[in-house]
Order: structure tokens, then sequence, then C-alpha cells
């Protein structure tokens, strides 16, 4: 049921990590749980330069929320359409 939990230091399917995460204190296997609009390193490079800049996580589960804000999973898309991968082995959401 659900999907993996997304934490800080999580990646999306272009190596991009969330680097920040900040409307949210919970922590899911020592690392704080990812909630809607945590930053997202620049990604995406064309000749040399990130062209996906100024990322966000997006689309967070509409029923699980911390602190009334959406938590985020794998396969949630960021705000550049780029989606969550991995996540936490042992902790789903739904
Ligand atoms: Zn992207």
């Amino acid at each position: 049921m659900g999907q993996p939990a997304q934490r800080k230091g999580d990646l999306n399917n272009l190596g991009a990590e969330i680097a920040g995460v900040t409307d949210n204190k919970v922590k899911v296997n020592g690392e704080l749980l990812s909630t809607d609009g945590s930053s997202v390193q620049d990604h995406l490079l064309v000749n040399n330069v990130n062209i996906h800049v100024n990322t966000r996580t997006a689309n967070g589960s509409s029923t699980v929320k911390s602190g009334g804000v959406p938590v985020n999973r794998t396969t949630d898309a960021d705000s550049c359409g780029h989606t969550r991968v991995g996540g936490s082995s042992n902790v789903n959401i739904g």
C-alpha cells in the first residue's frame, strides 16, 4: 500500500536530491520527511548549465499530511515534472 516516503537526500529521476525540508520536523529513518515545497537541487545540465532551478517537491499525498502539508512519496512529480525515486525502504505513505 502506498509508496515509499521521501526524505531529505532522496533523489528524483535525474539524480537531484531534496536539499532542504523547511516546513516539517518529523523524521523517517533518521532524515527529515519531505512535504510539498521542499527545495530540490538544481539539475538537468544543458551546455554545462542546470536548467531546472528553484525546483520544489510537489504533488504529495492528499490524505497523509505533516503540519497540514502533503507528505511526498516516490513517484510524486516535482514542480519541474521530474519524478521522485528511491525513498524509504520501510515506511510507505498512502
Ligand atoms: Zn527537473
